[in-house]
């Protein structure tokens, strides 16, 4: 589940503010971007591993194109970072990639003027899965001089990018967020002490993501949990192996009304902050965003529950194969994947590890859910 970190502001003083200090875990990434912000021009590509900041990244940049004085607290950039102003467009993979209409349909809009600000800003997270074949829709929208467009393309790689749309983008790299600004990170925000940060660190392997869901989300620490000890049951029955799947789904429902539930307290949240002006158009913009982030929370849950067991087989064929028990990621349950790792080959536990990348996949290609998990778990019956 998307749950972008939001600096704490204890520390600053509020004279001195600005949306920049909303620019998490990369100070030099920040400071380039800071420049650039200044005299933008044509397509970024922000490139670095999942959970290492790009989309806060992007939004922070975007509110400093849009605001004249990127202060980050006026109504813009609130509307902006939130992803609900009518200059910026956010896209997002529909199931695993996106239909060329909708690229086409953006690379139209792209030609439209700013309806408030000075630039439109078109972010496109993963975009990384973008076929090749629609990549050339997008790169007549890219070939358009147009100065007062700005693309922010976020992807894990450049690899699946034809060289013609690399040549027009300048590339950013997002690095690993170093050890020791995201213990900062997990500190300031989640009021951790160290060695719960310390932990948090290691079991999501340098996802901050990951790391502050654990942190903010008693349900996602379930859903974790409850994918670690399946994954170590070897007496696996079948009927265990549906209750198991049984309980994934009550996961997603349960982050579902969660989701809602935020939404509505956004909402209230917003109408507070946010004058009359321009009221309807950013209502209709938050409950279309609402309903996508609705329809694609419980896919995401169950996507979590087969990462973590993906990690926790891994753990198993590592142990299996002789890893010492402190050198599992997930070392907090290292008894317990001890203790199960024998029990089958390593072979085993590196095929559990294939069919949950096959898994996952499944879901974002929008598989039935229900299926998909029970066909992971029952292979361990
Ligand atoms: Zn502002």
């Amino acid at each position: 589940m998307e749950r972008p970190l939001k600096q704490s502001s204890s520390n600053s003083p509020p004279s001195h503010r600005d949306v920049w200090d909303q620019f998490l875990g990369h100070p030099r990434v920040g400071s380039v971007l800071k420049g650039a912000a200044a005299r933008p021009t044509g397509t970024y590509l922000f490139v670095g591993s999942p959970g290492v900041g790009k989309r806060n990244a992007a939004r922070v940049f975007a509110a400093a194109l849009i605001c004249p004085d990127a202060c980050g607290e006026c109504n813009t950039c609130r509307r902006v970072l939130a992803g609900l102003h009518p200059d910026v467009t956010i896209l997002q993979p529909e199931g695993y990639t996106f239909p060329v209409e909708v690229l086409r349909a953006t690379a139209q809009a792209a030609s439209q003027t700013p309806i408030e600000a000075d630039h439109r800003v078109f972010i496109i997270q993963e975009a990384d899965r973008i076929p090749e074949r629609s990549q050339n829709a997008l790169l007549k929208a890219l070939e358009e001089p147009n100065r007062s467009v700005i693309w922010i393309l976020l992807a894990h790689a450049v690899q699946p990018f034809l060289p013609t749309i690399l040549s027009r983008c300048q590339i950013v790299d997002f690095p690993p967020i170093a050890e020791e600004s995201m213990l900062g990170l997990l500190r300031d925000q989640f009021a951790l002490d160290g060695s719960e940060a310390q932990r948090l660190v290691r079991i999501s392997r340098g996802d901050l993501n990951a790391a502050a869901q654990l942190a903010g989300d008693s349900n996602a620490v379930r859903v974790r949990t409850k994918a670690i000890q399946l994954a170590a049951n070897t007496r696996m029955s079948v009927s265990e192996a549906l209750s198991g799947a049984d309980a994934a789904k009550g996961f997603a429902t349960a982050a579902r009304e969660a989701t809602e539930s935020e939404q509505a307290a956004e909402l209230v949240r917003l109408q507070e902050v946010s004058g009359k002006e321009g009221q309807a158009v950013w209502k209709k913009r938050l409950a279309d965003r609402n309903k996508r982030a609705l329809r694609r929370v419980e896919t995401e849950v169950l996507i979590d529950f087969l990462s973590w067991m993906g990690a926790a087989f891994r753990d198993l064929a590592a142990a299996s194969a002789g890893a010492d028990p402190e050198s599992l990621i997930a070392n907090d349950h290292a008894d317990l994947l001890g203790e199960a790792a024998g029990a089958r080959s390593t072979k085993f536990w590196v095929d559990m590890i294939e069919h949950c990348l096959e898994g996952q996949l499944a879901l974002r290609n929008n598989a039935n859910p229900a299926l998909v998990i029970e066909s992971v778990l029952l292979r361990l019956a």
